[in-house]
């Protein structure tokens, strides 16, 4: 099965006339985005295993919650075994 490491952060400072977003809110949206990227990324990788190692990847979800931008960014890092891996495993999560 893969293994998915999750470093979701809140960054940015919140703009004077008030966030749109209340802490509570903001970590309820982040739990909710992180039990869907979960789900995208267990439909799409478990059971590939590398052809030549036999090794799973992993993958690391890098992003957060801007509270200046009020935009929610996340990026995928692979891990694996060799290139040919990490090549396989990210043509498998999309973009
Ligand atoms: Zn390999």
């Amino acid at each position: 099965m893969v293994d998915i490491l999750f470093e979701l952060a809140v960054t940015g400072e919140s703009p004077d006339n008030g966030a749109w977003l209340d802490p509570l809110e903001i970590d309820l949206l982040l739990e909710s985005t992180r039990r869907q990227i979960e789900t995208h990324i267990h439909n799409r990788l478990d059971g590939i295993a590398c052809d030549i190692h036999g090794e799973t990847p992993r993958v690391i979800v890098r992003g957060g919650y801007d509270l200046a931008t009020e935009e929610l960014n996340v990026g995928y890092d692979v891990q694996a075994c060799c290139n040919l891996m990490i090549m396989k495993s990210a043509a498998l999560l999309g973009r």
